[in-house]
């Protein structure tokens, strides 16, 4: 076995620990695969993974091995109590592997899948190596890609950048055409930074122009190693509201029921009275993991940190790691931990208090815990409020929310006026 190149860590998911919560597998729960580890072919200035080499020993080899592919693809199947199982390719960067990779895990797949399963791959990926060949085995097994993309040229080109530093907009840019060519169901996963922030339509008009139709915003949020500093890429807290704001504004008069943004579908969600599926929103968490190259399992993507790290899949079967107190706590703290301040928050229901990640915030009475983007998380959900509780009701009573654009659009002479204005 490969020992040298595991992290020496404690292994979390073997401590019971007091206070914890009992055993309990989940039905479902989503890993994330970092097949090559934390390698890359670009070096974007934001990417908090590519520094994930540090946990493992000099020389280590970034390649997931045949013999852990096999063991995850038959553990992960097991454990899953539900008809549709999805597996989320990752990195790094993961066409680094080749096209044959993946050849063998869909093999893996048929193989270990029980009657009537259906089995649904998402494959994360920065687009530069994407040719003819990726896209017809996407297409041919019907893969979800997810394209990273920050906007139009100048906006995507400020921090994703190759080794030298150099733009990588029309690599990306032909990526997505290839895609669209070859009929390859996508979507765009734009980080919402410093930059690109402060142009919210620009580049939601950019992708629409595109043709894109799913869209899913992340917000950049890294603090600097110097205790209280974020990162010069950081997008600012009320930045985030007002850019959610600017385009949930566009898109709810122009593009309901046409363009899919994950942050306005989670949010209905919510309005409907559900439980938010984005975790982010959701009120606890933890079922959805990391698995790097050599079967070390993390809590979560965010947390690959030794005191995250749960255990082997090699040593320890998945499903007692992802059903152990240990990770069963680190989901349910996420509400646990919220301030007093969230708490007693209107919008509680839809936000949940973000991302544990970003939980490092103060509120204004001194509790800690707050997360960083409150402000504009605040914004953007009483902002939404009004139009979401109107596309709820059209769904509850039976009706498209598309409806809404229009209920919104001004009466006919009112908008002759302004079209001759
Ligand atoms: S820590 Fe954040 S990203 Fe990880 S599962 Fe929880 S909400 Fe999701
Ligand atoms: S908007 Fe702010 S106060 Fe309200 S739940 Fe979200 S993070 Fe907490």
């Amino acid at each position: 076995m490969q020992s040298s190149h595991r992290c020496q860590f404690v292994p979390r998911a073997l401590l019971e620990g007091e206070g914890n919560p009992p055993a309990q597998l989940p039905p479902a729960f989503h890993v994330m695969l970092k097949p090559r580890g934390p390698l890359c072919n670009l070096d974007c200035t934001y990417c908090f993974y590519l520094r994930k080499t540090e946990l493992y020993q000099k020389g280590a080899r970034f390649a997931m091995s045949e013999e852990v592919l096999d063991a995850f693809i038959r553990q992960y199947i097991e454990s899953q109590q539900v008809p549709e199982v999805h597996f989320g390719w990752q990195g790094g960067e993961p066409t680094l592997m080749g096209v044959e990779f993946f050849r063998r895990a869909v093999a893996l797949q048929q193989k270990y899948r029980k009657p009537g399963m259906r089995i649904i791959n998402s494959f994360q990926t920065n687009g530069v190596q994407l040719n003819e060949e990726w896209c017809r085995f996407f297409k041919e097994h019907d893969f979800l890609v997810g394209l990273s993309m920050d906007g139009p040229r100048n906006l995507h080109d400020a921090y994703r950048v190759d080794g030298g530093g150099k733009p990588t907009f029309d690599k990306v840019y032909r990526a997505l055409k290839l895609l669209q060519k070859h009929g390859v169901s996508y979507n765009i996963l734009c980080v919402v930074n410093r930059i690109n922030a402060d142009h919210p339509l620009r580049v939601y008009r950019f992708f629409k122009s595109e043709g894109v139709e799913f869209i899913q915003f992340i917000p950049a949020v890294e603090q600097t190693p110097e205790k209280g500093g974020m990162t010069e890429w950081t997008v600012r807290p009320e930045q985030w509201g007002n850019f959610l704001c600017a385009v949930f504004d566009e898109w709810v008069q122009r593009d309901v029921g046409r363009i899919f943004v994950q942050q306005f579908e989670v949010a209905l969600e919510a309005w409907m009275g559900f439980e938010p599926s984005l975790c982010v929103h959701a009120s606890t968490c933890g079922n959805c993991l990391a698995m790097e190259h050599n079967g070390d399992l993390f809590s979560c993507d965010h947390f690959v940190y030794p005191t995250y790290y749960l255990g082997n899949i090699m040593e320890t079967p998945m499903a007692q790691m992802v059903a152990s107190p240990f990770q069963r706590r680190f989901g349910m703290d996420k509400r646990d931990s919220l301030p007093r301040y969230c708490r007693e928050c209107p919008v509680l229901f839809a936000c949940n208090g973000g991302c544990p990640k970003d939980r490092f915030a103060t509120t204004s009475d001194g509790e800690q815990g707050l997360n960083y983007l409150c402000a504009g998380y605040r914004q953007f959900f009483t902002h939404i409020a009004p139009f979401m509780q109107v596309m709820a009701q059209l769904l509850q009573s039976g009706k498209p929310a598309w409806l809404i654009m229009e209920m919104l659009r001004p009466p006919l002479t009112s908008r002759r006026l302004s079209d001759t204005m």
